[in-house]
Protein backbone atom coordinates (compact mmCIF):
# COMPACT_ATOMS: atom_id res chain seq x y z
CA UNK A 1 0.00 0.00 0.00
CA UNK A 2 3.00 2.71 0.33
CA UNK A 3 1.30 3.68 3.59
CA UNK A 4 4.30 4.95 6.74
CA UNK A 5 5.14 2.22 9.14
CA UNK A 6 6.09 3.54 12.70
CA UNK A 7 7.79 0.29 14.21
CA UNK A 8 10.66 -0.45 16.75
CA UNK A 9 11.92 -4.13 18.37
CA UNK A 10 11.84 -4.99 21.99
CA UNK A 11 14.77 -7.18 21.75
CA UNK A 12 12.84 -9.73 23.04
CA UNK A 13 11.06 -13.01 22.11
CA UNK A 14 7.93 -14.22 22.95
CA UNK A 15 8.24 -17.60 23.62
CA UNK A 16 4.88 -19.63 23.74
CA UNK A 17 3.84 -23.45 24.47
CA UNK A 18 0.83 -25.23 25.77
CA UNK A 19 1.97 -26.40 29.18
CA UNK A 20 0.37 -29.22 31.46
CA UNK A 21 -0.60 -28.17 35.12
CA UNK A 22 0.91 -30.28 37.89
CA UNK A 23 -2.42 -31.44 38.89
CA UNK A 24 -6.67 -30.63 37.33
CA UNK A 25 -7.71 -27.62 39.13
CA UNK A 26 -10.36 -24.82 38.27
CA UNK A 27 -8.24 -23.09 35.55
CA UNK A 28 -10.20 -20.00 35.19
CA UNK A 29 -7.71 -17.43 36.10
CA UNK A 30 -4.78 -15.89 33.86
CA UNK A 31 -1.45 -15.87 35.53
CA UNK A 32 1.20 -13.19 34.71
CA UNK A 33 4.61 -12.25 36.57
CA UNK A 34 6.63 -9.62 35.87
CA UNK A 35 10.23 -10.87 35.95
CA UNK A 36 13.24 -8.73 35.62
CA UNK A 37 13.78 -10.59 32.38
CA UNK A 38 10.52 -9.96 30.83
CA UNK A 39 7.07 -10.88 31.46
CA UNK A 40 5.51 -14.88 32.29
CA UNK A 41 2.38 -15.42 31.42
CA UNK A 42 0.09 -18.10 31.63
CA UNK A 43 -3.24 -18.35 29.77
CA UNK A 44 -6.55 -21.19 30.84
CA UNK A 45 -7.53 -24.23 28.12
CA UNK A 46 -8.85 -26.20 30.16
CA UNK A 47 -8.73 -27.58 33.30
CA UNK A 48 -5.19 -29.46 32.57
CA UNK A 49 -3.86 -27.37 29.83
CA UNK A 50 -2.77 -23.40 29.78
CA UNK A 51 -1.14 -21.25 26.83
CA UNK A 52 2.09 -20.04 27.69
CA UNK A 53 3.71 -16.40 26.73
CA UNK A 54 6.98 -15.90 28.26
CA UNK A 55 8.92 -13.17 27.11
CA UNK A 56 12.81 -12.91 27.21
CA UNK A 57 15.55 -11.18 25.40
CA UNK A 58 16.27 -13.15 22.01
CA UNK A 59 19.65 -14.33 23.53
CA UNK A 60 17.58 -15.99 26.08
CA UNK A 61 14.99 -17.25 24.14
CA UNK A 62 17.32 -18.90 21.89
CA UNK A 63 18.56 -21.24 25.43
CA UNK A 64 15.24 -21.76 26.34
CA UNK A 65 14.15 -23.31 23.04
CA UNK A 66 17.58 -25.14 23.14
CA UNK A 67 16.65 -26.99 26.12
CA UNK A 68 15.36 -30.19 26.76
CA UNK A 69 11.80 -30.17 27.62
CA UNK A 70 12.74 -31.34 31.33
CA UNK A 71 14.86 -28.66 31.82
CA UNK A 72 12.49 -26.12 29.93
CA UNK A 73 9.90 -26.96 32.14
CA UNK A 74 12.15 -26.85 35.32
CA UNK A 75 12.80 -22.76 34.24
CA UNK A 76 9.45 -22.46 33.75
CA UNK A 77 8.72 -22.96 37.11
CA UNK A 78 11.57 -21.17 38.59
CA UNK A 79 10.47 -18.22 36.64
CA UNK A 80 6.83 -18.48 38.58
CA UNK A 81 8.05 -19.69 41.70
CA UNK A 82 11.34 -18.53 42.63
CA UNK A 83 11.79 -15.81 45.16
CA UNK A 84 13.85 -12.74 44.17
CA UNK A 85 15.13 -10.57 47.36
CA UNK A 86 12.26 -7.63 47.67
CA UNK A 87 13.48 -3.64 48.44
CA UNK A 88 12.99 -2.78 51.83
CA UNK A 89 11.97 0.57 50.50
CA UNK A 90 9.66 -0.95 48.32
CA UNK A 91 7.92 -3.55 51.06
CA UNK A 92 7.50 -0.68 53.45
CA UNK A 93 5.71 2.01 50.80
CA UNK A 94 3.28 -1.14 49.59
CA UNK A 95 2.92 -1.75 53.66
CA UNK A 96 2.06 2.29 54.21
CA UNK A 97 -0.34 1.90 51.39
CA UNK A 98 -1.92 -1.13 52.59
CA UNK A 99 -2.64 0.42 55.94
CA UNK A 100 -3.93 3.83 54.35
CA UNK A 101 -6.51 1.92 52.42
CA UNK A 102 -7.68 -0.07 55.29
CA UNK A 103 -7.75 2.81 57.18
CA UNK A 104 -10.17 4.21 54.43
CA UNK A 105 -11.88 0.58 54.24
CA UNK A 106 -10.77 0.30 50.62
CA UNK A 107 -9.87 -2.90 50.73
CA UNK A 108 -9.23 -4.77 47.53
CA UNK A 109 -11.43 -8.04 48.75
CA UNK A 110 -9.78 -10.52 46.75
CA UNK A 111 -8.13 -13.59 47.72
CA UNK A 112 -4.67 -14.73 47.36
CA UNK A 113 -4.08 -17.81 45.05
CA UNK A 114 -1.12 -19.97 44.81
CA UNK A 115 0.26 -19.88 41.26
CA UNK A 116 0.36 -23.17 39.25
CA UNK A 117 3.07 -25.43 38.66
CA UNK A 118 3.65 -27.29 35.51
CA UNK A 119 4.68 -30.65 34.67
CA UNK A 120 5.03 -30.43 31.07
CA UNK A 121 4.48 -29.05 27.84
CA UNK A 122 2.48 -30.57 24.84
CA UNK A 123 4.92 -32.02 22.35
CA UNK A 124 5.55 -29.66 19.14
CA UNK A 125 4.15 -26.82 20.82
CA UNK A 126 7.22 -24.73 21.73
CA UNK A 127 8.20 -21.57 19.75
CA UNK A 128 9.53 -18.22 19.81
CA UNK A 129 7.77 -14.59 17.98
CA UNK A 130 10.12 -12.15 17.57
CA UNK A 131 8.47 -8.75 19.90
CA UNK A 132 7.76 -5.75 18.53
CA UNK A 133 5.68 -2.48 18.38
CA UNK A 134 4.49 -1.53 14.90
CA UNK A 135 1.11 0.69 13.80
CA UNK A 136 0.42 1.77 9.76
CA UNK A 137 -0.06 5.71 9.64
CA UNK A 138 -2.93 5.11 7.68
CA UNK A 139 -5.05 1.98 7.25
CA UNK A 140 -6.88 2.40 4.24
CA UNK A 141 -6.55 3.17 0.30
CA UNK A 142 -9.47 3.05 -2.63
CA UNK A 143 -10.28 -0.86 -2.24
CA UNK A 144 -8.16 -1.88 0.61
CA UNK A 145 -8.41 -1.68 4.51
CA UNK A 146 -5.48 -3.02 7.06
CA UNK A 147 -7.05 -5.50 9.67
CA UNK A 148 -5.17 -6.77 13.11
CA UNK A 149 -1.51 -7.30 12.85
CA UNK A 150 -1.29 -5.64 9.30
CA UNK A 151 -2.26 -2.51 11.04
CA UNK A 152 -0.83 -2.49 14.44
CA UNK A 153 1.14 -4.56 16.80
CA UNK A 154 2.04 -4.73 20.48
CA UNK A 155 3.43 -6.17 23.06
CA UNK A 156 1.69 -9.31 24.69
CA UNK A 157 2.41 -8.68 28.02
CA UNK A 158 -1.24 -6.98 28.12
CA UNK A 159 -2.95 -9.65 25.97
CA UNK A 160 -4.57 -7.27 23.74
CA UNK A 161 -3.19 -8.27 20.16
CA UNK A 162 -6.12 -10.20 19.15
CA UNK A 163 -9.04 -7.90 20.69
CA UNK A 164 -7.44 -5.01 18.37
CA UNK A 165 -7.77 -6.65 15.83
CA UNK A 166 -11.65 -8.04 16.50
CA UNK A 167 -12.19 -4.43 17.17
CA UNK A 168 -11.12 -3.46 13.63
CA UNK A 169 -13.55 -6.32 12.21
CA UNK A 170 -16.56 -5.30 13.57
CA UNK A 171 -16.04 -1.66 12.96
CA UNK A 172 -14.82 -2.05 8.93
CA UNK A 173 -18.27 -4.56 8.69
CA UNK A 174 -20.31 -1.72 9.91
CA UNK A 175 -18.53 0.89 7.76
CA UNK A 176 -18.91 -1.54 4.94
CA UNK A 177 -22.66 -2.25 5.58
CA UNK A 178 -23.12 1.13 5.66
CA UNK A 179 -22.02 2.00 2.31
CA UNK A 180 -23.24 -1.08 0.80
CA UNK A 181 -26.98 0.58 2.11
CA UNK A 182 -26.40 3.83 0.83
CA UNK A 183 -25.58 2.39 -3.04
CA UNK A 184 -21.79 2.98 -2.34
CA UNK A 185 -18.90 1.14 -3.93
CA UNK A 186 -17.64 -0.89 -0.64
CA UNK A 187 -13.59 0.19 -1.48
CA UNK A 188 -15.15 3.81 -1.42
CA UNK A 189 -12.39 5.51 0.61
CA UNK A 190 -14.81 8.25 2.11
CA UNK A 191 -16.55 5.18 4.28
CA UNK A 192 -13.11 3.88 5.13
CA UNK A 193 -11.70 6.51 6.35
CA UNK A 194 -14.62 6.39 8.97
CA UNK A 195 -13.19 2.72 9.88
CA UNK A 196 -9.68 4.24 9.85
CA UNK A 197 -10.77 7.25 12.02
CA UNK A 198 -12.58 5.27 14.83
CA UNK A 199 -10.24 2.93 15.12
CA UNK A 200 -7.37 4.61 15.22
CA UNK A 201 -8.65 7.08 17.80
CA UNK A 202 -8.82 3.67 19.88
CA UNK A 203 -5.85 2.00 18.88
CA UNK A 204 -3.03 4.29 19.30
CA UNK A 205 -4.07 5.31 23.19
CA UNK A 206 -3.99 1.57 23.92
CA UNK A 207 -1.16 0.58 22.04
CA UNK A 208 0.87 3.60 23.29
CA UNK A 209 -0.41 2.60 26.91
CA UNK A 210 0.85 -1.27 26.47
CA UNK A 211 4.24 0.37 25.35
CA UNK A 212 4.68 2.65 28.18
CA UNK A 213 3.62 -0.68 31.13
CA UNK A 214 6.59 -2.52 28.98
CA UNK A 215 8.64 0.55 29.64
CA UNK A 216 7.47 0.66 33.48
CA UNK A 217 8.05 -3.02 34.10
CA UNK A 218 11.50 -3.27 32.29
CA UNK A 219 13.29 -0.81 34.78
CA UNK A 220 14.54 -2.61 38.36
CA UNK A 221 15.36 0.63 40.18
CA UNK A 222 13.64 0.89 43.52
CA UNK A 223 11.47 4.24 42.82
CA UNK A 224 10.26 2.96 39.53
CA UNK A 225 9.17 -1.09 41.25
CA UNK A 226 7.56 1.64 44.05
CA UNK A 227 5.93 3.86 41.37
CA UNK A 228 4.22 0.69 39.87
CA UNK A 229 3.60 -1.36 43.14
CA UNK A 230 1.17 1.59 44.23
CA UNK A 231 -0.24 2.17 41.21
CA UNK A 232 -1.34 -1.49 40.96
CA UNK A 233 -2.67 -1.57 44.30
CA UNK A 234 -4.61 1.55 44.38
CA UNK A 235 -6.60 0.68 40.91
CA UNK A 236 -6.66 -2.72 42.39
CA UNK A 237 -8.41 -1.02 45.65
CA UNK A 238 -10.69 1.61 43.30
CA UNK A 239 -13.06 -0.28 41.55
CA UNK A 240 -14.90 2.12 39.59
CA UNK A 241 -10.84 2.43 37.82
CA UNK A 242 -10.27 -0.75 37.30
CA UNK A 243 -13.54 -1.54 35.86
CA UNK A 244 -12.77 1.66 33.12
CA UNK A 245 -9.64 -0.11 32.03
CA UNK A 246 -11.28 -3.19 31.63
CA UNK A 247 -13.83 -1.54 29.54
CA UNK A 248 -11.60 0.44 27.59
CA UNK A 249 -9.58 -2.97 26.85
CA UNK A 250 -12.60 -4.67 25.87
CA UNK A 251 -14.00 -1.88 23.84
CA UNK A 252 -15.13 -3.43 20.58
CA UNK A 253 -17.44 -0.56 19.75
CA UNK A 254 -16.99 2.00 17.01
CA UNK A 255 -17.06 5.73 18.46
C1 LIG B 1 4.29 -14.42 21.50
C2 LIG B 1 2.97 -13.76 21.27
C3 LIG B 1 1.98 -13.89 22.23
C4 LIG B 1 0.73 -13.28 22.05
N1 LIG B 1 -0.20 -13.39 23.03
C5 LIG B 1 -1.39 -12.80 22.87
C6 LIG B 1 -2.39 -12.88 23.87
O1 LIG B 1 -2.20 -13.48 24.91
N2 LIG B 1 -3.59 -12.28 23.65
C7 LIG B 1 -3.84 -11.58 22.51
O2 LIG B 1 -4.93 -11.04 22.35
N3 LIG B 1 -2.91 -11.47 21.54
C8 LIG B 1 -1.69 -12.06 21.69
N4 LIG B 1 -0.75 -11.95 20.70
C9 LIG B 1 -1.06 -11.19 19.49
C10 LIG B 1 -1.88 -12.03 18.52
O3 LIG B 1 -1.22 -13.25 18.26
C11 LIG B 1 -2.06 -11.24 17.23
O4 LIG B 1 -2.57 -9.96 17.53
C12 LIG B 1 -3.02 -11.94 16.28
O5 LIG B 1 -2.56 -13.24 15.98
C13 LIG B 1 -3.16 -11.13 14.99
O6 LIG B 1 -4.05 -11.78 14.15
P1 LIG B 1 -4.05 -11.44 12.62
O7 LIG B 1 -5.03 -12.38 12.01
O8 LIG B 1 -4.23 -9.97 12.43
O9 LIG B 1 -2.57 -11.75 12.10
P2 LIG B 1 -1.77 -13.12 12.11
O10 LIG B 1 -2.19 -13.99 13.26
O11 LIG B 1 -0.32 -12.73 12.00
O12 LIG B 1 -2.25 -13.84 10.81
C14 LIG B 1 -1.80 -13.45 9.53
C15 LIG B 1 -1.71 -14.69 8.66
O13 LIG B 1 -1.45 -14.29 7.34
C16 LIG B 1 -0.46 -15.15 6.80
N5 LIG B 1 0.22 -14.42 5.71
C17 LIG B 1 1.12 -13.43 5.80
N6 LIG B 1 1.49 -13.02 4.57
C18 LIG B 1 0.80 -13.75 3.69
C19 LIG B 1 0.73 -13.78 2.27
N7 LIG B 1 1.45 -12.95 1.52
N8 LIG B 1 -0.10 -14.66 1.71
C20 LIG B 1 -0.87 -15.51 2.44
N9 LIG B 1 -0.85 -15.52 3.80
C21 LIG B 1 -0.03 -14.66 4.40
C22 LIG B 1 0.45 -15.46 7.96
O14 LIG B 1 1.18 -16.64 7.76
C23 LIG B 1 -0.57 -15.61 9.09
O15 LIG B 1 -1.07 -16.92 9.20
C24 LIG B 1 0.51 -12.53 20.88
C25 LIG B 1 1.49 -12.41 19.90
C26 LIG B 1 2.73 -13.02 20.09
C27 LIG B 1 3.78 -12.87 19.03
Amino acid sequence: MGVQYVAWNYEQMGIVATVKLSEPTENIVAWQRFLPSGPVALLPLTDTLSSLVWSVSTAEAKKLLSLSEEEFVDSLNDAFWKIHPKDGMVEAGMRALGQLLEGLSLHSGFTRQLQPSIRGIVEGTRAAFPLGFGHAASYVKPGVALVGDAAHRVHPLAGQGVNLGFGDVTALVRVLADASRNGAVLGDVAYLAKYETSRQRHNVPTMLAIDALHRLYKGTAAPIVLARSLGLQLTNAFPPLKRAIMEHASDHRTS
